[in-house]
């Protein structure tokens, strides 16, 4: 903790003043122009790797980067995702999945999670991508297993943000596009999904 204090003394002596500028006007504006939708893995960092300032992308994390697909009785997701999409009209929303993913490493090799209910519930939005690739993946090495849930989720999770009303709105009306994107953290490359494909190929920018 004195970690994280320390930190923040850093931030406001040594950053702030350098972009006083940029969080004097931020105190009164948000206009972020993309909702990132990444996995709450520390080393998966939206900001970082993709360089952007405070601002500039709306965040949502969760385990596994899952995105409930909408249900009556919205909860904390849903209620991001309809503010970024219908109030905050950010223009492009990105999954993005990752290498070595605990919860996608726990569904693929069927980790016993009696002791952890709420992950094993939490886990459940992530049923149609397991059911995708294990019919792929029988008596593939681990890893593979592993690599091919991450995207097969990535698209699983991509279907489900279109069931939101604010998303399927914005998709009619051509005012948002959804990207698939896979990052590796041992090497810091990020594969985009090609929609028309199925297939995850390089990003290019
Ligand atoms: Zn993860």
């Amino acid at each position: 903790m004195h970690d994280l204090a320390e930190g923040v003394q850093r931030f406001q002596r040594d950053v702030f003043p350098g972009q006083a500028g940029l969080f004097e006007r931020l105190a009164t504006t948000h206009r972020p122009t993309a909702l990132f939708i990444g996995c709450s893995d520390a080393r998966v960092v939206p900001e970082l790797i993709t360089q952007r300032a405070p601002g500039e992308l709306f965040v949502i994390r969760t385990a596994g980067n899952l995105v409930p697909a909408y249900a009556p009785g919205a909860d904390g997701v849903a209620a991001s995702i309809e503010y970024a999409v219908g109030v905050l009209d950010v223009t492009d929303v990105i999954v993005c999945g990752h290498s070595a993913c605990g919860a996608m490493t726990s569904l693929a090799l069927r980790h016993d999670l009696t002791g952890l209910p709420a992950v094993a519930d939490w886990l459940r939005h992530a049923e149609a991508a397991r059911s995708r690739t294990t019919a792929q993946a029988d008596g593939a090495e681990e890893a593979g297993e592993v690599a091919g849930l991450v995207r097969a989720n990535v698209l699983s999770q991509l279907a489900n943000l279109a069931t939101h009303p604010s998303v399927a709105r914005a998709l009619a009306q051509n005012t948002v596009t959804l990207h698939g994107w896979v990052y590796d953290i041992g090497t810091g490359a990020m594969e985009e999904l090609d929609a028309a494909t199925g297939r995850f190929t390089a990003l290019a920018a």
